[in-house]
């Protein structure tokens, strides 16, 4: 069977030949995959950064955003039956620590986890894939069009119920269900992570604001204002004057991974506020920063910080069910964001040119 393979460190993807996986245990999922979701992470992959190939073997399949359709299970499966759709998560624990051990490798202690497609497990842009039905979460066949975003609002999903977490342990700050509702929210970086943040902040009723930095009448901006966004170009209003301008944020959510905007996104912040940060800056130049203005500011006004990389299968869940108010609110809006779909024999060209222009890239294999 086809699957389109890197050799990490290298420049190379390349399509290759694999063996047809089989259920080996009863707990195992057999899918036939529908399409994969390229995102940063893939192109920093084919591109010779970050990833890890199995041990023993030089390859990596990649491809960790999938939808696909259930072919066969074995005989303890209950989550999902042949013809469901469903989707795979990403990270495998290392079974040593507390975090991996309670099903959370999204919080994994060691480090010693495994991601299909990305760190040390061949990924999903394949023909055919088999995995334990720990990993299953099942979707509604209604949503099938919009299912391959799954993974990536999942990390959304966790990314913002950190955040919470994070206020809710404040004696001051009673959060509720409902906490969200009218808040002020900036999403910073409008591709897939930030749009589909700023998604689960309208449905949650916030008033969001979506900072970046391309022409306001472009497809990006347009979607925001497309579920009621209010775009900021960042052009116009930089970061670190978006308080100045637009106004004090409860909550901000990075999804840029520029260092330097990362530090100039905290002047936005108002008191009490919660700033989660999605992005993963590659490289080492050092940076100049206010230090002690930039300090001061998060003490005196309580602010939290937080990180938030991968999901759990309870973000998966939450996104699928996301996915599925989203539809009903804004029905064909929510598809736009796949905006260019490719077979698997055009793969080079979402891996290694990004259209100004594109929301998500996917290569459909069904
Ligand atoms: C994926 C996460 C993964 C992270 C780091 C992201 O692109 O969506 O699942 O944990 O990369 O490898």
């Amino acid at each position: 069977m086809k699957a389109i393979a890197i050799i990490p460190g290298t420049k190379t993807p390349r399509l290759v030949d694999r063996p047809e996986p089989s259920i080996t245990s009863p707990h195992d999922v057999k899918m036939q995959t529908i399409r994969v979701g390229i995102c940063g992470t893939d192109r920093e992959e084919a591109s010779g950064g970050r990833a890890r190939a199995p041990d023993g073997q030089q390859d990596l399949v990649i491809g960790h955003e999938m939808l696909g359709r259930v072919l066969e299970t074995g005989k303890s499966v209950t989550r999902v039956k042949p013809g469901d759709f469903a989707v795979f998560t990403v990270r495998r624990g290392c079974r040593e620590c507390v975090s991996c051990n309670a099903g959370r490798p999204d919080m994994c202690e060691t480090g010693r986890y495994r991601e299909r497609g990305i760190w040390g497990l061949d990924g999903y842009q394949t023909e055919r894939v088999v995995d334990s039905d720990d990993y299953v979460v099942h979707v509604p066949s209604e949503l099938a069009p919009v299912a391959v975003l799954a993974e990536p609002l999942s990390v959304v999903e966790k990314a913002i119920d950190e955040a919470m977490h994070v206020l809710e342990r404040r004696p001051d700050v009673a959060i509720t269900p409902d906490w969200l509702h009218g808040r002020r929210c900036l999403v910073a970086g409008l591709g897939p992570i930030g749009l589909l943040g700023a998604m689960v902040l309208r449905l949650r009723g916030a008033e969001v604001y979506g900072l970046d930095v391309v022409d306001a009448g472009t497809a990006r901006p347009r979607w925001l204002e497309g579920i009621g966004g209010h775009y900021v170009d960042g052009r116009q209003v930089p970061a670190d004057k978006v308080d100045d301008t637009v106004g004090a944020m409860d909550l901000i959510l990075e999804a840029t991974g520029v260092a330097s905007l990362e530090f100039d996104l905290l002047d936005a912040l108002g008191a009490n506020g919660a700033y989660v940060l999605t992005g993963i800056p590659g490289g080492d130049r050092p940076l100049q920063v206010q230090g002690a203005q930039l300090m001061r500011k998060f003490v005196l006004g309580n602010q939290a910080m937080v990180g938030s990389v991968n999901a759990a299968r309870g973000h998966f869940q939450m996104a699928v069910d996301d996915l599925g108010l989203a539809n009903l609110r804004w029905g064909a809006h929510v598809t736009g964001l796949i905006t260019q779909r490719y077979p698997a024999s055009k793969f080079l060209e979402p891996l290694t040119q990004h259209q100004p222009d594109a929301i998500k890239e996917v290569i459909d294999w069904s």
